[in-house]
């Protein structure tokens, strides 16, 4: 049997980035579940951050990046990703990403919580599908071997080190076994445990499910992003309606036209992304309605239909022309912060695992991701396990110091007698209402419940959806756990019975088997 010196499970920015600069070091394997583009990546609008500007500096976006993550970033973690910001965006434009420009020079727009305009982007509002297409092609350019449609189902670990992987192919229901001395996990986040959410339907939590049975640490799993403004049209799935179209100066007004986010904080429209969600809510709750409405009909057509032309066009095919209408929006859930606790070097406490991209946790985003870091993230942390693994290192984990964090073990739950059938759609109707955007604790408690009682009913995966929903099943129960353990609101995580910030709980919680 082969053995190879990299397999990468995942092929969205994480997978395909990482795959390009491992082929320099030794023999590699794609595994992915979809096609070689199905992932969360291709949606992704606004574009990616780095202190490039003439007005900006690492400094200024850690000091941005600090202030989002509400007290629990890694602060050398935050550090190394602004630092290493500028050379990572050098390597993806001779990679060939078509980032926009004006007047010669690399364009750069503003997001809401960043001091001044740091993101690059790519056909405007295309960013995410111009880095996917071009890495994509790369990939297929130098011949890397890719295996599409093949889920990984387990890791396989011998003697506490990561020996191979199984993959279930999706076509034959078959599965097989290959063996490697890397094993990086870049399957991206779990979305889809959510009724509203902006992800693609591969982001499920596998690689979460993966590690954490293979032994893993799972971290921060409390903190989930809900994007503010997701389309809400009948019949239509929640499409991402950027930040970007708030940086551009648009304005959110509730059913009767008013402007109301100066009422629930200072920094109106361009407040983080968790203020401006539960400001929504709370919003559509005073008024009676399931959605509120972001208006850019004040500004120009030109400046509309150039900046956002894939926001545009898909409004536009939906019978909405956002220069003239206002777009009904309402939040949805969209980024894991949390995930495979990792060092800086993208190692995993399994020795020989990896993990990179929305998967894994490095701490840079601590309790709330600020906009656009998480593409970095991915091409700065993917180079560094390139550079660990050169340099033929088992582990470094020891020369890392660990963050303050307390451990747990799943709790035992007591059995119910009566609990809704298990199915993708009572899932995620269960994890909006109970682990979403405001949670409380008998909330939690009854999804912890639930999911604990689906875990032990679930049958044996035979097929995608399967493993997918048992995977979706475990991690909803890490997110639910978690979420319980924190009794404070802080960044991304609110809780209406602990709705202040706790000194003694700035620390992370960790699970593991
Ligand atoms: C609508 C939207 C807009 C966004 N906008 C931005 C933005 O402007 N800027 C920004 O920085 N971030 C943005 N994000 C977040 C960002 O796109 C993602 O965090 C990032 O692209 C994740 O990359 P990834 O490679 O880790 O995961 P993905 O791109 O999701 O790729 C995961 C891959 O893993 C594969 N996979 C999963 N499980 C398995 C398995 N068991 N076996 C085999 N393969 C598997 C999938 O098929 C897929 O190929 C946005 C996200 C969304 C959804």
């Amino acid at each position: 049997m082969n053995r190879y010196d990299y397999i990468i499970v995942g092929s969205g920015i994480a997978g395909l980035y990482t795959a390009l600069l491992a082929r320099e070091q030794g023999s590699v394997l794609v595994i992915t579940k979809g096609s070689i583009e199905d992932c969360n990546t291709r949606h992704a609008q606004g574009g990616i951050a780095a202190a490039i500007g003439q007005d900006d500096s690492p400094d200024l976006h850690f000091k941005d990046t600090l202030a989002a993550g509400d007290g629990l970033c890694d602060e050398a973690a935050v550090r190394i990703l602004v630092d290493e910001a500028p050379a990572r965006i050098a390597e993806l434009v001779n990679f060939g990403v078509p980032f926009d420009t004006l007047n010669g020079r690399i364009a750069l727009t503003l997001e809401a919580a960043h001091s001044v305009p740091r993101i690059l982007h790519a056909g405007g509002d295309a960013t995410g599908e111009h880095i996917e297409v071009t890495l994509s092609r790369r990939v297929r350019a130098a011949k890397i071997p890719v295996l599409e449609d093949s889920q990984a189902t387990e890791i396989l670990v011998e003697k506490n080190a990561v020996s191979g992987i199984k993959v279930l192919d999706c076509h034959t229901g078959s599965t097989e076994t290959f063996k490697c001395r890397h094993l990086i996990l870049a399957t991206g986040g779990a979305g889809q445990l959510f009724k509203f959410n902006t992800n693609s339907d591969i982001a499920t939590g596998d690689g979460i499910a993966l590690a954490f049975k293979a032994g893993a640490e799972i971290i921060d799993m409390e903190f989930f992003q809900f994007h503010p403004t997701a389309l809400h049209l009948p019949g239509v799935t929640p499409f991402l309606i950027s930040e970007a179209v708030r940086g551009e100066g648009g304005i959110l007004r509730n059913a009767s036209g008013h402007k109301f986010m100066s009422n629930y904080t200072p920094q109106g429209d361009l407040a983080p992304r968790d203020v401006v969600a539960r400001s929504i809510l709370y919003e559509m709750e005073k008024t009676g309605t399931d959605r509120v409405y972001l208006d850019v009909t004040h500004l120009s057509p030109y400046v509309i239909t150039t900046r956002f032309p894939h926001i545009y066009r898909f409004c536009l095919d939906h019978g909405l022309d956002i220069t003239r209408e206002p777009v009904p929006v309402a939040p949805a859930a969209h980024y894991m912060m949390g995930g495979v606790k990792t060092n800086t070097w993208g190692e995993t406490s399994v020795s020989g695992l990896f993990a990179t991209g929305e998967t894994a946790c490095t701490g840079v985003h601590g309790a709330n991701r600020l906009a656009s870091n998480s593409m970095l993230e991915v091409v700065v942390f993917s180079k560094r396990i390139m550079d660990i693994t050169a340099k033929g290192a088992e582990s470094v984990s020891s020369s890392v110091p660990k963050r303050q964090e307390t451990h747990h073990k799943l709790p035992a739950r007591k059995a119910r007698k009566s609990f809704p059938a298990s199915s993708l759609a009572s899932l995620q109707q269960l994890a909006w209402n109970n682990i979403g955007v405001i949670r409380d604790g008998g909330g939690l408690t009854g999804a912890a419940d639930i999911l604990a009682a689906w875990q032990h009913k679930l049958p044996p995966p035979t097929d995608r959806p399967s493993h997918e929903l048992q995977n979706l099943a475990l991690t909803g129960r890490l997110i639910a756990e978690a979420a319980l353990l924190r009794e404070e609101s802080r960044g991304a995580h609110f809780r209406s019975d602990f709705p202040e910030k706790s000194p003694e709980r700035q620390r992370h919680i960790v699970f593991t088997t």
